[in-house]
């Protein structure tokens, strides 16, 4: 049988009663007749502890440091799963990414992995079907020997990237729901749960906000064609019958999906902050001059408004950065102010960005418009609006995003019957 990759996020390894349920889980699979890859986060709440320690260490700190202390969390794990198997009487090892290794390029928090060396896994499952229990979130460094970590929810990719590495048939993500919802189940109950989503969809769904999945992982699920499936670990493994389909979530390709939606799914993030520089003036280089700095200093802009001036000497103009970001992209702009040369910068960080996605918007017309109306009924002003083939944002006040986005999930027929 081809090998299996199975990762438990957090909350599924929250506590010793939980890790005792995932190796029951793994045993399931081990006797089922598969070659077992475990991937194990640290257990909820661990890698934040570890963030706020960094933080209160030194609020500017080294982010090599930052990754020696946050990867700790997942080596705990990884050894008390294999404990625990072991202790069931199936064979298994604990793996460090440094140990495999995993390997990825030097940027400290937020590494992407180059190379998965899977071949010491393999031998193991020929030689003796030993489960290898391996830490996610975590590589190495290869030219300077240091440990990396792959940004937060990064356990994800590491388990997508070690089903591309070993062949696996499939990567199963267990996690705290049952599959891949509509929109985020814990906001919007009547969210449903779909069967089957496409790559890219899910690509923006991730990268719009829903933490289900790291986008990274998709990326690499897409590249190497990993059919990722979703699924809860709260599930006893005894209630499993094998001969069903577990309920969950297969990210796959467009192809394998039969009837496709207009709309798929709604994201929506807190995380942003607005930036208005205002009066700008609206000549050739001031675009560049206004994200050149904010480039070079890592800042992510994401919307971009221009207003067409009027007087033909001045606009404005209105961007997104990620609010962990706002304060820096600040003063960025108040620092290039004399190069770039506006009057004033507005800024606000209570605003929500509302995605709406779907590949049928490819074909279809108005998809958006529907949403600006149903809005507008509900006293919801939208600061700005971006869109692309398959998707559609607006940034809104923060108050309204649970409003906006259950409104938009009636609109476009997302609601559960
Ligand atoms: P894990 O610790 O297992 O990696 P995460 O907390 O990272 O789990 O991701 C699972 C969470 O993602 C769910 O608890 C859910 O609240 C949230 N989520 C957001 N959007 C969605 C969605 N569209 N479908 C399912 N879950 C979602
Ligand atoms: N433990 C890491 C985090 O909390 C990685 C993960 O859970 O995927 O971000
Ligand atoms: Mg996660």
């Amino acid at each position: 049988m081809p090998p299996l990759v199975m990762k438990f996020g957090g909350t599924s390894v929250a506590d010793l009663d939980r890790i005792r349920n995932v190796a029951r889980h793994v045993k399931r699979e081990v006797d089922a007749g598969y070659d077992v890859a475990v991937v194990v986060s640290a257990m909820a709440g661990v890698t934040n502890q570890l963030v706020a320690w960094c933080r209160d260490a030194a609020g500017l700190h080294d982010a090599r440091e930052y990754d020696a202390v946050v990867a700790t969390g997942e080596q705990v794990t990884a050894g008390l799963l294999a404990i625990v198997l072991e202790g069931m009487g199936v064979d298994a090892r604990s793996w460090q990414g440094w140990q495999l290794p995993i390997l990825t390029d030097n940027a400290h928090a937020s590494a992407r992995i180059l190379d998965v060396n899977g071949g010491e896994l393999t031998r193991r499952f020929q030689e003796r079907k030993q489960v290898a229990v391996i830490a996610g979130f975590q590589g190495l460094h290869k030219e300077t020997g240091r440990i990396t970590t792959l940004g937060r929810g990064g356990s994800d990719t590491s388990a997508v990237a070690i089903a591309a590495a070993i062949g696996a048939e499939r990567c199963d993500i267990y996690t705290d729901v049952d599959g891949v919802y509509t929109t985020d189940p814990r906001v919007v109950p009547k969210a449903h749960r779909m069967d089957k989503i496409a790559f890219e969809e899910m690509l923006e769904l991730a990268s719009l906000g829903a933490k289900v999945m790291q986008v990274r992982s998709v990326e690499l699920g897409m590249v190497h064609n990993v059919r990722i499936f979703v699924r809860s670990s709260f599930v006893k493994p005894e209630d499993i019958d094998p001969r069903q389909t577990p309920p969950g979530t297969l990210i796959c390709d467009e192809s394998e999906i039969m009837e496709q939606q207009v709309v798929t799914g709604i994201a929506f993030s807190k995380d942003e902050a607005q930036i208005s520089v205002r009066r700008v003036q609206d000549k050739p280089g001031v675009a560049a001059a206004i994200f050149g700095p904010l480039a070079d200093g890592n800042i992510n802009v994401d919307m971009i408004v221009q207003n067409v001036s009027a007087d033909g000497a001045t606009t404005d103009l209105t961007f997104t950065v990620p609010a962990a970001d706002y304060d820096r992209a600040r003063v960025t702009i108040e620092k290039a102010k004399n190069t770039i040369g506006y009057e004033r910068l507005d800024g606000a960080t209570d605003v929500a960005k509302v995605s709406v996605i779907g590949i049928g918007m490819r074909s279809h017309a108005g998809v958006a418009a529907r949403a600006f109306k149903a809005l507008s009924e509900r006293n919801i002003n939208i600061r700005a609006i971006t869109t692309s083939e398959i998707k559609f944002s607006v940034l809104i006040d923060a108050a309204y995003t649970e409003l906006a986005v259950r409104t938009l999930h009636t609109l476009y027929g997302l609601d559960k019957a």
